[in-house]
């Protein structure tokens, strides 16, 4: 379990995390959603033990972090933003390297680096990790952040500047670690990645936690206060003039209409082309994305509406 209790850093006079309160259960895959700058790198940072907050506290498994750094790092594992290895070094050298800062011997860490290897796709690679793509050095990370299998996983943005390849892998091995029962701390700005594999979500901006919830639960909070968009769309002729107090908006595009309003307002919709003989092929809502969750919740944090 990981938990924070007003955790703050302040940088130069500037709050870089405020106050954050948050709270992931054993084998959740939580996505921390924020744009550049938001705090996220920061927040992972003193949960790692890396940083010292400024004020307020961190937990893994109970465990204070700025006062158990070592305990902290042998339950976490942690893929920084830039992970860096020697380049000179086979992928095999390096987790070696590093596998020898934890209590493993020689065998074990044979051992455990081909186990690793195999589930991050680089076992049988011989190069030298200097001439890895991006993916390839990401994935080698994601190897040396579970040398020590650990029960916590935090990754700083894993999928930044992949490939969709890359990408699909990283995904694929979270999947597989949270199946696992590994609790997966997984930072991102990107949208379409946190909706794919994270179970809940926490949206920050401006160092302020802003929404936390699982997905459904953040859109349901959301939606009470957004318009609907409903497609509409005729099997032949061309959409008639749809009219009803609740619409705010309605774009026509021969057979489709493209309807905001303010409420669920489909029954009235059907109906009133039935009244006109008129044969529906369609007739939906848009969910809304992510990404408009994503947007109006940065928005209401940087002192919209
Ligand atoms: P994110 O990872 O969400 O992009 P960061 O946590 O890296 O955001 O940064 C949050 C804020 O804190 C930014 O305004 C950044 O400039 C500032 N910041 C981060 N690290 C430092 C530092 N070491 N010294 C001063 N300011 C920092
Ligand atoms: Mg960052």
């Amino acid at each position: 379990m990981i938990k924070t209790e007003n955790l703050t850093k302040v940088y130069n006079g500037n709050k870089a995390v405020d106050s954050l309160n948050l709270e992931i259960a054993e084998g959740d895959i939580f996505g921390f959603l924020g744009p550049n700058g938001a705090g996220k790198s920061t927040t992972i940072l003193m949960l790692v033990g890396m940083i010292e907050p400024t004020e307020g506290k961190c937990f893994i498994n109970d465990v204070e972090v700025a006062r158990n750094p070592l305990k902290v790092k042998e339950i976490i594992g942690y893929l920084p933003e830039n992970v860096g290895f020697y380049g000179n070094m086979t992928a095999e050298q390096n987790l070696d390297y590093f596998a020898q800062f934890y209590p493993m011997d020689a065998n074990e860490r044979e051992k455990r680096i081909e186990e690793l290897l195999e589930l991050v796709q680089l076992d049988g690679v011989s190069q030298k990790v200097g001439g890895y793509s991006r993916g390839m050095t990401q994935r080698l990370g994601f190897a040396q952040a579970l040398l020590n299998n650990p029960e916590v996983i935090f990754l700083d943005e894993p999928t930044t500047n992949l490939d969709p390849e890359g990408v699909l892998q990283i995904r694929q091995t979270l999947k597989k670690l949270s199946d696992e029962g590994k609790t997966i701390f997984f930072s991102s700005h990107i949208l379409a990645e946190v909706a794919q594999v994270c179970k809940t979500i926490g949206i920050i901006s401006n160092g302020t936690l802003i929404e936390h919830g699982t997905l459904d639960e953040i859109k349901a909070k959301l939606d009470v206060r957004k318009t609907v968009k409903i497609i509409v769309e005729t099997q032949n002729e061309d959409m008639p003039k749809i009219e009803h107090e609740n619409i705010v908006t309605v774009e026509y595009k021969g057979r489709r209409a493209i309807i905001e309003a303010k409420s669920d307002i489909r029954g009235e919709i059907s109906r009133y082309l039935l009244e006109h003989n008129i044969v529906i092929k369609e007739l939906r809502i848009e969910e809304s994305t992510l990404e408009d969750v994503f947007m109006e919740s940065v928005y209401k944090g940087k002192g919209g509406k």
